[in-house]
């Protein structure tokens, strides 16, 4: 499926939930369609003296449930539907997690590579000089996304601040630490994902060791790699847009990290240690216990999802699995975590930076954890216990429990029947 039609393919999900729940028609009249999406185009000068102009966009798709919250990417086949797809998915992440937000989405189509880190600089700043009347810590909340990280949000933060002529850290979550960021926010993705498998192993069939595949090694990636590793799982297969490795008894890890941290793809580790080369396609075929896909949207479809032989898929990354490829994962008994579940740390995280700037109180590390912990386990036990009473995916569940709680939302200001009766 083309990222064209990327909105339509997530509000399958939007009927499909509908369709177990009793849920007002205005409901799903308000959740069709984003709410608003501005796209600007931002001027920057380069290095070199000259003038370029990069588009982009900011998108706040719902707010019933609270200010808007979401990432910003940066990537060069960035564009509107997938800004308004992603916002779509944060409202049903935030409502997942029960979190008092709304979604939203921004992008720049840029690949930031290509760009001195002064320009990187200028471009960021940019952003926020379009969008200052858009965002804001009551309105609209931006954090980091694939190639945008702390640094940026800190220059997004700071511009802000310029602007409105004072600070406000609450503007913008995954800022660096000692600008109000949050500890635990750098691996909350992925250790939100991975607290829920830990959580769900039992009922999953998963309590020995397991063999696990990676699709994608960048922020999400790479922690969880980490934190299974830790607890003495085998990281079997990893990709990245460069490549991927294999090693059926286990990728030497530091290899990995050593290569990504000198900017190279993990394939630049094959013929090192016990690693052998493959394509980076070929990565979600091998034989694993737990497959995480952590790269982008659409990467498992109807061509591929077949050859998948893991017993557990993890959704790190937004939107990985296709409907369609999710129907055959479904007939071949693959448990699916779905994203908007699985990599809601992230968002969660999110969450607390937000509250702690809002309080100008800040919380240990172990009290990030504990409570990132809590949240990932009453969560996913609820929509797990949904997906077994109701004979539902997990997917499935967690869009009936994202959707009865935002039409609760939108129902308390009153429904069609209420006016008519
Ligand atoms: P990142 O930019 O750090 O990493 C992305 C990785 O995907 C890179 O290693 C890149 O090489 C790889 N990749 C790109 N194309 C690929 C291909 N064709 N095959 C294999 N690998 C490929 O981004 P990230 O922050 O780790 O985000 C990854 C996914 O997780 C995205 O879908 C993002 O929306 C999602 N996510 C991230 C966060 C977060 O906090 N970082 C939160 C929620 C969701």
């Amino acid at each position: 499926m083309s990222v064209d039609n990327l909105l339509d393919s997530a509000l399958v999900r939007l009927d499909e939930a509908a369709s177990h729940l009793k849920i007002d028609p205005d409901v799903i009249e308000r959740l069709k369609y984003p709410r608003e999406t501005t796209k600007v185009r931002l001027m920057i000068r380069m290095d070199d003296g000259s003038r370029k102009s990069f588009l982009a966009w900011r998108c706040r798709y719902d707010d019933t449930r609270g200010p808007t919250k979401g990432g910003i990417r940066y990537h060069p086949d960035a564009n509107a539907d997938e800004a308004e797809t992603l916002a779509f998915w944060m409202t049903f992440k935030c409502a997942v997690m029960n979190l008092p937000f709304g979604g939203g989405k921004g992008a720049v189509q840029v690949d930031p590579r290509k760009l001195s880190k002064a320009e990187l600089e200028r471009l960021s700043r940019a952003y926020i000089q379009a969008f200052a009347r858009m965002i804001g810590p009551d309105r609209d909340i931006p954090a980091p996304d694939v190639y945008t990280n702390s640094m940026i949000m800190g220059w997004m933060a700071d511009e802000y601040a310029q602007i409105i002529g004072q600070p406000a850290p609450a503007v913008i979550t995954g800022k660096p630490v000692t600008l109000g960021g949050s500890l635990g926010r750098n691996d909350a993705t992925a250790r939100g994902g991975y607290y829920l498998v830990r959580h769900l192993a039992s009922e999953l069939g998963l309590n020995g060791s397991m063999r696990i595949v990676i699709q994608g090694f960048g922020n999400a990636g790479q922690h969880i790699a980490s934190l299974f590793a830790a607890d003495g799982h085998k990281i079997v297969a990893v990709s990245d847009s460069g490549g991927a490795v294999v090693a059926a008894d286990g990728l030497d890890l530091d290899l990995l990290l050593k290569a990504k941290a000198e900017g190279l793809s993990v394939a630049s580790t094959a013929g090192q240690a016990n690693h052998e080369l493959l394509k980076a396609e070929a990565v979600i075929g091998v034989d694993c216990d737990l497959l995480v896909p952590a790269a982008l949207e659409n990467m498992i479809h109807e061509g591929n999802a077949d050859s998948i032989r893991a017993r557990l898929v993890l959704e790190l990354a937004n939107g990985p699995i296709t409907p369609e490829a999710d129907k055959i994962l479904a007939s071949k008994q693959v448990v699916v975590l779905p994203d908007i579940l699985a990599n809601a740390g992230g968002v969660t995280v999110s969450y607390f930076e937000w509250v702690q700037n809002r309080q100008g109180y800040y919380w240990s590390l172990e009290e990030i954890h504990d409570r990132l912990r809590a949240t990932m386990e009453r969560e996913g036990r609820a929509i797990w216990n949904i997906a077994r009473e109701k004979q539902l995916t997990v997917r499935s569940a967690a869009y009936v429990q994202a959707l009865s709680r935002i039409a609760e939302s939108i129902e308390a200001h009153g429904t069609q029947a209420f006016f008519t009766s």
